[in-house]
């Protein structure tokens, strides 16, 4: 969400949550590790052993958590069960190496999509692009879900791959005298589970709950994270009678009652967007006029655990859309649109020119519309790059204003977002430009 002081809102929010550290015992025998890494770990104390679900993200971080549960409990772990598959919970497996026997996860409910890894390219710089890496701690705010990953310190991963892979929807077992009940939930991940302790009343949740607004869509791009299962899921959750929630990102939830509301109105948050989107659809609007007009209403949007830090509504209004319909929204005119160069060219002559052009994006800086500067500027540097004409005369000087208006832009729109991949997007691209005009 773009909002004046949207800077300040993350930082704070950044400051609120993330920034203690704590190894919480929260029931007999189940500890809470938060703060360590970039996301959570929960280990659990069994007769001659420690199973531990999810591992932090780095190799030196896992290495922390098992000095942390060392000072603690003089069991070796035994057991990993991964929540999912994201890097960032799996990172700090190697620690255990040597005492590890059995790492459990599930495996995705569906495929993803043949050649996709053939996008590891464009899908890695987008990436570094959203999470900030290469960024400083002043620059990048905040990582949104958690303190930022170590790679950003230079730190190294440690994974290690699952030994057991479950493709059920539920798998209960007594693992060391402690019965677990593993349940397939998709959500973030199409290979996300629980993780239910029945004696302890513990249930761990992975990322399909976390206190902040998720990514219903990641804008390093990927597949199509099913809302509708994600919806289904939340009301597993829910149904648990939990006396402990702990998720993969930020503070543990106490209490049957508080954690009943607190995951009814994160679930009803997905299905107010769902469905608004929908009807919208259905009543002849795009993707551009929902994106607008959708709002949360206020008794959800002002739940602090539902701050557009992380994922936000505009963007999962966008992808729902894109999801059930496609690239295409209904207007005729982009059937067939002109070649985007010639069109920027074309407008550019109508507005009086590349310069006429440059002064109009100057004059909206200087009003605060960077959003239209930015789109102007955008204009103006294709049409340069198009016009071959103003390339030999004037165009160099005029391409550089251009591109050093567009990163001013860029970072005033950086400092106006609440969430932390958009601020990182923003400014990795005013860094790029930057590089290209020294
Ligand atoms: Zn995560």
């Amino acid at each position: 969400m773009l909002i004046e002081n949207g800077k300040e809102i993350l930082r704070a929010f950044d400051d609120r949550e993330h920034k203690s550290q704590e190894i919480l015992e929260v029931t007999d025998g189940v500890w809470f590790a938060r703060g360590v890494g970039h996301s959570n770990a929960i280990f659990v104390e069994a007769d001659e052993s420690l199973i531990l679900i999810d591992t932090l993200d780095t190799l030196e971080r896992g290495q922390k958590l098992r000095s942390a549960i060392e000072e603690r409990c003089r069991k070796p772990v035994r057991t990993i069960i991964y929540t999912h598959g994201h890097p960032d919970h799996r990172g700090g497996a190697g620690a255990f190496e040597d005492t590890v026997s059995e790492i459990i996860a599930f495996s995705a409910c569906k495929p993803q999509l043949a050649g996709m890894e053939r996008l590891s390219g464009i899908q890695g710089l987008r990436a570094r692009r959203q999470f900030g890496y290469g960024m400083s701690d002043e620059e990048a705010v905040s990582q949104g879900l958690g303190p930022r990953e170590g790679m950003n310190y230079g730190e190294h991963k440690g994974t290690l791959d699952p030994t057991t892979v479950y493709d059920q929807e539920l798998v209960v077992r007594t693992i060391d005298g402690v019965e677990l009940e593993l349940r397939r939930l998709p959500g973030e991940t199409d290979d996300q589970i629980a993780v239910w302790i029945p004696k302890a009343k513990v249930l761990c949740c992975g990322d399909n709950y976390y206190g902040c607004f998720p990514n219903l869509y990641a804008i390093r791009g990927g597949q199509y994270r099913d809302i509708a299962s994600w919806i289904e899921s939340l009301g597993q959750v829910r149904d648990y009678p939990a006396e402990y929630l702990l998720p993969g990102h930020t503070g543990a939830i106490m209490g049957q009652e508080h954690i009943r509301e607190v995951l009814e109105n994160y679930r009803a948050m997905m299905q107010y967007i769902l469905d608004e989107t929908l009807r919208g659809m259905d009543a002849g609007k795009t993707a551009d006029e929902l994106a607008e007009e959708i709002r949360l209403p206020r008794e959800l949007s002002e739940l602090p655990y539902l701050g557009e830090h992380y994922g936000c509504v505009e963007w999962t209004v966008r992808e729902i859309y894109a999801a059930y319909m496609g690239w295409f929204d209904g207007d005729p005119a982009k059937l067939h649109p002109m070649p985007v160069r010639e069109r920027s060219l074309r407008l550019t002559e109508l507005m009086g020119g590349e310069a006429k052009v440059l002064e109009a994006a100057e004059a909206a800086m200087d009003r605060g519309e960077a959003q239209l500067a930015l789109e102007l500027c955008s204009m103006a540097e294709q049409s340069l790059e198009t016009d071959v004409l103003q390339a030999e005369t004037f165009s160099q000087s005029e391409l550089r204003k251009a591109l050093e208006l567009k990163a001013r832009a860029l970072r005033t729109l950086a400092d106006m977002e609440t969430s932390a991949n958009g601020r990182h997007y923003y400014i990795a691209c005013a860094k790029e430009i930057e590089n290209r005009i020294v």
